[in-house]
């Protein structure tokens, strides 16, 4: 049967807005179907996602919100937001876009994945972003669609953080794309004139009514159907759409489990599910990596101005870390109350420190479960390396806090009590019972060479065992960037499209 499009792109999230679009430059008709709500024009957005200063769409029970059941660690489980709606999370997210790093990404080109380097994607990178700081400095773009600034000094708050970081020794890094070496500083935002730019005003907003692109919202993909060991195209409740080739841009939960409910996946778990299996590919949701992430808290003794919650950021290296800037330390000078939305409770004007552990060794797994459903666990702080890591963070969090620059601006108890933060095993206790995720999940299809039995997709992101059939997001990340993944999905949908009409 004739196909009705060259490519459907399932999922407009940040990777699928991109390389749809490019994908439509190319000439080829592109198909891109979202199951949350579609909305042309930044304007046409809710003022809930469009407001930078604010993440209340990240709440449980926002439609634009898939809420997933996440188990942390044996024993904890937790509701953790993703984005369903054009611009998928980063129409919902903090809006921080720090590119991966040089090692981060030489790591993955070391994996086998040589056209994934850190000088192979930089053109990507760069054609990305306007960025209004540096756009006009080697390695930069000035007129991608991306806007990308930084927040200027005059926050008290803000700047005593920055002067505290230097008491501590740590080095300035004015620039977090600039591929230098780790430190304190201002943290790349997407944002314009107070708005989350999100990829679907990007790079959808500007193509509308463009003959070679249609975007569809509502529409829930089902599976990949697979003929004679070929992706036809895809089911959604209407029917089946014809394609010549079929992209998974359903993000790090979404894409592993659309292969795995399309049969594509470790044939035993398949089998016990009662699916029939199309493609034995072991590799499927296996060695997920994502950030662990505690809050420290502190609170200032004066009100703040308002305004965006993140201002700063520091990246230090851990003792004996494997990559430089494995521990995040990021201040948000907003309290969560006001940021989500929501009650204030008693600690309303308290404000938060974020410690993230950027390079994990535990690893985490999307799987099927026997009754049909899609279980992810992130088996978070399972290996000790990692948990020495995050209380080093958490230690150098509270270092800062009690640096001389800020702490005369604090209120007496802000971070933790000594007996805690001295003892490992009491502070072992404390990170635990204050776990979270960063919500950063990569690496559920991971990509690599053909000898390596758990990679899902080679370098040019085709599944393993299926002609015609890609995944383009956050879940081919070999292992999850050292910072937050937003920059870097928006270049794999880039980098892809390249690789697409290349092969
Ligand atoms: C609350 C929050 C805050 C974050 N803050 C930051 C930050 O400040 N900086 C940073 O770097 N990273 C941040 N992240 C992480 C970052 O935003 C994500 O890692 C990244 O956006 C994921 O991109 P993706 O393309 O892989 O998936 P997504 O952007 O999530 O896109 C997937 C899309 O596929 C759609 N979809 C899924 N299944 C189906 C289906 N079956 N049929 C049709 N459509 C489907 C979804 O609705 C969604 O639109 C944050 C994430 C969250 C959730």
């Amino acid at each position: 049967m004739a196909e009705d499009w060259d490519v459907v792109v399932v999922g407009a999230g940040t990777s699928g807005c991109a390389l749809a679009a490019r994908l439509a430059d190319t000439g080829r008709r592109v198909l891109l179907l979202e199951a949350g709500a579609d909305h042309r024009e930044p304007a046409d957005f809710p003022a809930e996602l469009r407001d930078a200063a604010t993440m209340r769409a990240a709440a449980p029970g926002h439609e634009a919100n898939w809420d997933v059941p996440v188990e942390l660690f044996p024993g904890r489980v937790v509701g953790v937001p993703r984005g369903r709606v054009v611009g998928g999370s980063s129409a919902l997210n903090a809006c921080s876009f720090i590119r991966a790093t040089r090692a981060d990404l030489d790591g993955w080109a070391a994996a086998g994945n040589d056209l994934w380097s850190f000088d192979a994607v930089l053109p990507a990178f760069r054609r990305l972003e306007a960025d209004a700081d540096f756009g006009d400095r080697p390695g930069h773009g000035a007129d991608g669609p991306v806007p990308v600034r930084r927040p200027g000094e005059g926050h008290p708050l803000a700047d005593a953080f920055a002067a505290a970081a230097g008491e501590q020794g740590h080095a300035a890094e004015p620039d977090k794309n600039a591929d230098g070496p780790p430190g304190y500083g201002p943290v790349p935002l997407n944002v314009a004139g107070g708005m989350r730019v999100n990829t679907a005003m990007a790079y959808l907003s500007p193509r509308r009514g463009l003959p070679g692109l249609t975007v569809r919202g509502g529409v829930t993909v089902h599976r990949v159907v697979v003929e004679g060991g070929r992706a036809v195209g895809v089911r959604t409740a209407d029917g089946t759409v014809r394609a010549a080739e079929v992209v998974l841009a359903a993000g790090a939960v979404g894409s592993p489990s659309l292969l795995l409910r399309s049969g594509i996946g470790p044939a035993d778990d398949l089998r016990a599910a009662g699916l029939p299996v199309v493609a034995d590919v072991p590799g499927v949701g296996a060695g997920a990596s994502d950030h662990p992430q505690v809050y420290v808290p502190f609170r200032p003794l004066r009100p703040l101005p308002a305004g965006l919650p993140l201002h700063g950021v520091l990246h230090a290296t851990s003792q004996g870390a494997t990559a430089p800037g494995d521990l995040e330390v990021l201040p948000w000078l907003t309290p969560f109350s006001r940021i989500t939305g929501a009650p204030a409770g008693p600690h309303q004007d308290e404000l938060l420190v974020g410690v993230g552990l950027q390079r994990e060794d535990s690893r985490g797994r999307v799987s099927l479960a026997p009754d049909g459903r899609i279980r992810l666990e992130h088996r978070y702080l399972s290996e000790e390396a990692d948990r020495r890591r995050l209380r080093e963070g958490v230690r150098l969090a509270v270092a800062l806090l009690r640096s001389p620059a800020l702490a005369p601006m604090l209120a007496p108890g802000s971070g933790l009590p000594g007996p805690v933060l001295d003892a490992d095993e009491a502070l072992d206790g404390w990170i635990r019972e204050r776990l979270t995720t960063a919500v950063h999940l990569a690496g559920t299809a991971r990509m690599g060479r053909d000898e390596d039995g758990t990679a899902v997709v080679d370098q040019h992101l085709r599944v393993r065992g299926v002609a015609g059939l890609r995944v383009v997001d956050t879940s081919v990340m070999p292992q999850v960037t050292s910072r937050g993944p937003a920059a870097t999905a928006v270049m794999l949908g880039e980098r892809a499209a390249e690789l697409m009409t290349a092969t």
